[in-house]
């Protein structure tokens, strides 16, 4: 009876370790300080920022299939919804713009170098050195 419970408190945890291994409960956190984004399920750990050495997290919301870029702070998100206004590292608010859905294809822009991943041509609005992003296909 006793190796029955053990047997399946393993089966519970290795069933645990593959949900997470999914990316379940997945969040971007990026760094007030030196803006560095991260995909993490809680709060990473405060080492190693390169502005004066603790990482100050500020949470962006769960990653999903919409890009979000900030034209202030050059981050582009993949995330269920559009992210907190709140603390962009560049001072005052994050500037979101949606750039379009996730999807299996590349794209980059040739003004600001931004790189991400879509269904189909992003959406031009708000290149950080100004005017429109002009994408082509990276890959
Ligand atoms: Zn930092
Ligand atoms: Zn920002
Ligand atoms: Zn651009």
């Amino acid at each position: 009876m006793k190796r029955t419970i053990t047997l399946l408190t393993l089966a519970f945890a290795a069933m645990l370790m593959l949900t997470a291994s999914q990316g379940a409960g997945l969040k971007n956190y990026q760094c007030k300080k030196c803006a560095i984004v991260v995909r993490a399920e809680q709060a990473p750990s405060a080492l190693g920022c390169r502005v004066d050495g603790s990482h100050q997290w500020q949470e962006l919301g769960a990653v999903g299939m919409m890009n979000y870029h900030c034209m202030k702070c050059r981050v582009n998100v993949e995330n269920r919804y559009e992210p907190s206004p709140k603390s962009c590292p560049n001072g005052g608010d994050h500037q979101w713009n949606k750039l379009g859905k996730v999807g299996p294809l590349r794209f980059q822009c040739r003004k600001c170098g931004l790189d991400i991943r879509t269904e189909d041509t992003p959406n031009p609005i708000g290149c950080p050195n100004g005017g429109n992003h002009q994408w082509y296909k990276s890959h």
